[in-house]
């Protein structure tokens, strides 16, 4: 069994506390006894290495990822085998971010941090935007990186069902974030992740995984091989 949360934003989001730095997270994590986090901050992955590492201190399993706010205003969980996947990920979408930069004091801040709590800068593109392409032509680019996408929260804001009204018949979905007690769509696998914005969001020891301590399986599990 393999106790996750796969959806927790650090200081880079612009909306989560600037508390939520890559070393808290990890900590916070094993605190909480979970086995495998993912960090899925809005259209970067400019946090995953420090978080990669911090995770390893803990002990943690780490699963690189982001939250792509695809152009029809859906939210979508991208997941890669690694960071640097994850990270030709990155500098794929950087040229579909809108044209204006990040106003922190409207926001909040975008900070990019190492592992022991440094900061190393902040972001200027405007992470909460929509990117200029949409969520099939996402998931393929995602897919060519190795990686699965994840439509989160989907009968929240943001959401695959909310915004489309259904699960759309082009790219092949198969696990599907969303919060206990809602329907699953047939055939899909559902997750419940905490999307914690602030420490004490961060899921406690009670959504598991039938699967062996492993990102590849995890990955594999999440499209459904
Ligand atoms: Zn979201
Ligand atoms: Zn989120």
């Amino acid at each position: 069994m393999l106790y996750y949360d796969l959806h927790i934003h650090s200081c880079l989001s612009p909306c989560a506390q600037e508390d939520m730095t890559p070393a808290n997270i990890c900590a916070m994590a094993r605190l909480k006894g979970l086995d495998v986090i993912a960090l899925t901050d809005h259209n970067t992955g400019g946090n995953l290495a420090a978080c990669d590492e911090a995770a390893r201190r803990e002990g943690l399993l780490f699963l690189p990822g982001m939250e792509l706010c695809a152009s029809e205003e859906v939210h979508l969980l991208v997941y890669f085998p690694d960071v640097k996947s994850a990270m030709k990920m990155d500098t794929a979408i950087r040229s579909l971010y809108p044209a204006e930069k990040n106003r922190p004091e409207y926001f909040g801040h975008q900070w990019l941090m190492d592992s022991q709590d440094q900061v190393l800068g902040e972001e200027e593109g405007l992470l909460i935007g929509a990117l200029a392409a949409d969520a099939a032509a996402l998931t393929d680019m995602v897919e060519s990186f190795g990686g699965a996408a994840v439509p989160a929260h989907i009968y929240r804001g943001y959401g695959l069902i909310q915004v489309l009204g259904l699960m759309p018949p082009g790219p092949r979905f198969h696990a599907v974030e969303l919060s206990l007690g809602q329907e699953v769509p047939k055939g899909c696998l559902p997750l419940h992740s905490s999307d914690a914005h602030q420490l004490g969001m961060i899921s406690e020891r009670e959504h598991s995984l039938p699967i062996a301590r492993d990102i590849k399986t995890l990955l594999k599990y999440l499209i459904g091989e």
